[in-house]
């Protein structure tokens, strides 16, 4: 069944100019620089439109918001800008991806869209610890981001739930802000290498507890983190920890598997990119956001990779004639 086309004209029967994947700030990025360039971006941008900003509340290292911004209302500004310019914006999830041949082919359910080029902008997904609480105080406490969340912990105690490097980056660069941090991991040996493990442990702002898991978060009556608790992975013994702040740094997951096979992914799924431009190594594929960088997972990054993309794309298109 063919889709009626929408007020650009998009419909599975025509070759788009560009297909963009994902609604974050790459994605709404790369849309409004498309839309000024009159490409006509058609963009998919899932059921969860906006991305991870829509799962926090203040933005306050966003440039151009002096006073911050919600998350949220960040995203919907992103949103109407990029539709201000006649972006065809539509909140379906891609469900496969042909990217080999010149035309590329987006699968939504049963609809097939074509275009001359894509850009993917998933995003990469923070893994959480699923246990009760936990989701309901995401941005009141709980984060999956130290420098974005960080700063709103001064002077308070804090706890960051982890093993690997990135849990003891985040462990150390929190201490400028809190009270203390305390570092849970949930075996006795840590998967960080040696030189990061020993930074923490010869901080004195860190006390470090092993053999633990979070098996609840609780609040306080203004609805922010309050306390965790804990279960011992050996001896099953319960206890309680007081904490203004949960930040879980266990990893991430790039939504590439659309592309797996396809495009070249890193070994920990990241969409591999030429190094000074978004282009992956099929031709007409581009790949910008926290899709393609587990360095930096900034807006502000990923609004600026949108923005290369979207410029990549357009010199690719004009390069076909
Ligand atoms: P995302 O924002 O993850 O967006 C990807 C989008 O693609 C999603 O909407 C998703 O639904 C969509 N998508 C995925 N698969 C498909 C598909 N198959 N079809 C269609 N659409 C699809 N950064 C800051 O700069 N400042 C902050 O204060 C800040 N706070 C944060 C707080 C939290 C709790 C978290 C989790 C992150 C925070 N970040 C912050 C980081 C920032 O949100 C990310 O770096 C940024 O959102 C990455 O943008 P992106 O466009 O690459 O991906």
């Amino acid at each position: 069944t063919a889709a009626s086309p929408s007020a650009t004209g998009a419909d599975p029967d025509k070759i788009h100019n560009l297909i963009i994947v994902g609604s974050g700030p790459a994605g709404y990025t790369a849309a409004i620089y498309a839309a000024r360039a009159e490409l006509e971006p058609l963009v998919f941008e899932g059921l969860e439109f906006g991305g991870a900003l829509m799962t926090t509340t203040d933005v306050e290292n966003y440039p151009g918001f002096p006073e911050g911004i919600q998350g949220p209302e960040l995203m919907t500004h992103m949103r109407d800008q990029a539709e201000r310019f006649g972006a065809d914006l539509r909140m379906e999830d891609v469900t496969k991806l042909e990217v080999s041949g010149d035309i590329k082919k987006v699968h939504v359910g049963d609809e097939v869209y074509a275009a001359r080029a894509v850009i993917l902008s998933m995003g990469a997904a923070a893994r959480y610890l699923d246990v009760p609480g936990e989701q309901e105080f995401l941005g009141r406490g709980v984060s999956s981001c130290a420098t974005c969340d960080g700063f709103f912990f001064r002077d308070k105690p804090i706890v960051v739930v982890g093993g690997g490097d990135s849990a003891m980056e985040e462990a150390g660069f929190l201490t400028r802000f809190g009270s203390k941090v305390t570092l849970i991991h949930r075996r006795e040996e840590f998967r960080a290498s040696k030189i990061m493990i020993d930074r923490v442990r010869n901080n004195d702002k860190v006390e470090i507890l092993t053999n633990k898991v979070v098996s609840n978060v609780r609040g306080d009556d203004s609805g922010s983190v309050a306390g965790l608790a804990l279960t011992d992975t050996v001896t099953g013994e319960q206890s309680e920890i007081d904490t203004a702040a949960m930040f879980v740094a266990i990893g991430h997951d790039p939504r590439s598997s659309l592309v797996k096979g396809q495009v070249d992914l890193d070994d920990e799924g990241y969409v591999l990119t030429d190094i000074a431009t978004t282009a992956t190594n099929v031709p007409g594929v581009f790949a910008c956001g926290d899709l393609v960088d587990k360095r930096y997972q900034q807006a502000v990054t990923a609004a600026g990779s949108g923005c290369s993309a979207a410029i990549d794309a357009e010199h690719f298109l004009a390069s076909l004639g």
